[in-house]
């Protein structure tokens, strides 16, 4: 861990480390220079000082991790809603901080969100922390992570869990860094040890294993995990927890500017979505997508692909479920022509019902399938189609 300090004897209070900080975190006190806590440690007053004057320093951290309690969820908010990742983790935080005998605590920052907070407070929250603001309408990463580090700082959760969302993956590492604590990404457990140390299980080497992760002596232990990979939490009416509303204050630093945002058009929302019929390699040309395609309308359901597949451009990137795709967990999932690596498994074993097609089989993907269809998909699918349509018209 690093530490930036002023030697006050040599600092002769030239202001030169004031003018050159980008981040605006020096200021002179008394004819000498101070560093706020709002420094990154980029090092740049460091090298701009003729005197010498400013030290950053490798320091042990002792792991001293008392004081430290409770969970702490980020409810993060996209255009005035509160994210659906925000109820899966509230799900995992309650049974966490349950093990823990501890609090489960959510904070939310956006503009207008009272609402939504309340709302999200009969979830089996005991507190939620309210930054409102027009300031932190849209995410940005300045004001977020300014006020969030000073929150968690005051409040001082043991763990701190955040959606693997992009905003939570921009957001996460720069907390981070700037709580000086570990950081575990995509997780797909969590658990608690016989020690009270959070367990952060994830797939590493490609998906080849599964590793879980202690950070045992920096707190908050930090976590982002993926969408669709706990179970929601349920609405609990009556039962509302206490809502905090926190000072944004005028001192919140944002070097960026929105001039607009505009939304990509999807065509398909595989998250959400709770039939997918997804195709692979054995569909042997991209054309075979236009099958895929007509089960999933017959189904009322979406097209998804294996990695291998979009890696050859035969479908766009956003219909891919894995390990680097999305994780769904839709009521129904149809795998054609794909033969169930792990990486691929990643992203969809936890669907309610797995229906594999396969020639091969010793295929892996017949290993977690429901039900399991050994033969040509261009004969099988059609037959589905048929039988469908079928039913449908009754
Ligand atoms: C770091 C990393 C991340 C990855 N992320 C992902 C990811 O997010 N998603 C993902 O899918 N993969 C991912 N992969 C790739 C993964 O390892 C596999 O290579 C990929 O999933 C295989 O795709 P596939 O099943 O379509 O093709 P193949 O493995 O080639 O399987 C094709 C299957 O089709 C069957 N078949 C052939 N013809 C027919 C037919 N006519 N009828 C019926 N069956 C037929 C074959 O028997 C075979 O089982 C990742 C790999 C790495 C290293």
């Amino acid at each position: 861990m690093s530490e930036i300090r002023v030697l006050r004897e040599k600092c002769t209070g030239c202001g030169l480390c004031i003018t050159s900080c980008p981040f605006q975190c020096i200021s002179l006190v008394e004819d000498k220079a101070v560093i706020s806590e709002e420094c990154r440690l980029c090092g740049i007053c460091v090298d701009v000082c003729p005197e010498k004057a400013i030290e950053v320093e490798e320091v042990e951290r002792t792991g001293d991790v008392s004081g430290y309690s409770g969970v702490l969820v980020f409810g993060e908010q996209r255009r005035g809603v509160i994210s659906p990742v925000v109820y899966e983790l509230v799900g995992k935080g309650r049974e966490l901080a349950d093990k823990l005998g501890e609090r489960l605590e959510c904070v939310v920052l956006g503009e207008n969100m009272k609402t939504q907070a309340e709302d999200l407070a009969e979830y089996g929250v005991d507190r939620i922390y309210l930054f409102d603001s027009p300031l932190l309408a849209d995410f940005r990463d300045d004001p977020y992570t300014q006020l969030l580090t000073a929150l968690v700082k005051e409040v001082q959760p043991s763990i701190f869990l955040i959606g693997a969302t992009s905003i939570g993956r921009s957001l996460a590492p720069r907390l981070a860094i700037r709580l000086q604590t570990g950081l575990t990404a995509d997780c797909t457990g969590l658990d608690i040890d016989a020690e009270r140390n959070l367990l952060q299980t994830r797939p590493a080497f490609g998906g080849n294993v599964m590793a879980t992760i202690l950070c045992t002596n920096h707190r908050p232990q930090m976590a982002t995990v993926r969408y669709k990979v706990m179970t929601r939490a349920e609405k609990q009416p009556g039962q509302m927890g206490e809502i905090v509303l926190k000072n944004v204050g005028d001192a919140v630093m944002d070097r960026t500017r929105i001039l607009s945002v505009s939304t990509e058009s999807e065509d398909v929302s595989l998250t959400e979505a709770q039939i997918i019929v997804s195709g692979g390699k054995g569909l042997g040309s991209p054309e075979g997508f236009s099958l895929i395609q007509e089960l999933a309308d017959a189904l009322g359901g979406v097209v998804g692909a294996s990695r291998l597949v979009v890696d050859e451009g035969w479908i766009p990137f956003r219909h891919q479920v894995g390990l680097s795709g999305k994780t769904v967990r839709p009521r129904l999932y149809i795998a054609c022509g794909i033969s169930g690596a792990v990486q691929h498994l990643a992203g969809m074993q936890t669907s309610d019902v797995i229906v594999a097609i396969n020639k091969d089989p010793l295929a892996p993907i017949f290993k977690i399938a429901d039900y399991s269809i050994v033969g040509d998909l261009y004969e099988v699918i059609p037959e589905i189609i048929r039988a469908v349509k079928e039913e449908n018209s009754i």
